[in-house]
C-alpha cells in the first residue's frame, strides 16, 4: 500500500455503490469520488445507500418473520391461517 503525498491524485473505486470502475481523475473542479457515468454522483450514490439499507432492512425483517414463523409452526400453532382454520 502506497501513500501518495500530493494529495491531487485520487485514485481508487467509484464510491457509488456496487460500481467498480474508476473514479475520474481530479479535474480542474475538485477531486471527485466517481467514475465518468453522469448518474453516479453524490446525490445518486446517496439514494442508492438509502434505497439498499432500506432494502436490507426489509430482507431482515423477512428472516425474523420467517424465524417466527418457524417457532410458531414447531408449536403446532399457525400465524397464516384463519382462526376458523384452527378449530379442530
Ligand atoms: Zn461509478
Amino acid at each position: 500500500m502506497t501513500k501518495r503525498r500530493s494529495g491531487t491524485t485520487v485514485t481508487g473505486p467509484c464510491r457509488f455503490p456496487g460500481c467498480d470502475r474508476r473514479r475520474q481523475p481530479t479535474t480542474a473542479h475538485g477531486h471527485t469520488a466517481y467514475c465518468d457515468l453522469p448518474e453516479h454522483n453524490h446525490d445518486t450514490a446517496y439514494r442508492a445507500r438509502k434505497k439498499a439499507a432500506a432494502l436490507a432492512e426489509r430482507q431482515e425483517l423477512q428472516r425474523e418473520l420467517q424465524r417466527l414463523r418457524e417457532i410458531v409452526k414447531s408449536a403446532g400453532l399457525s400465524i397464516d391461517a384463519p382462526r376458523s382454520q384452527q378449530v379442530a
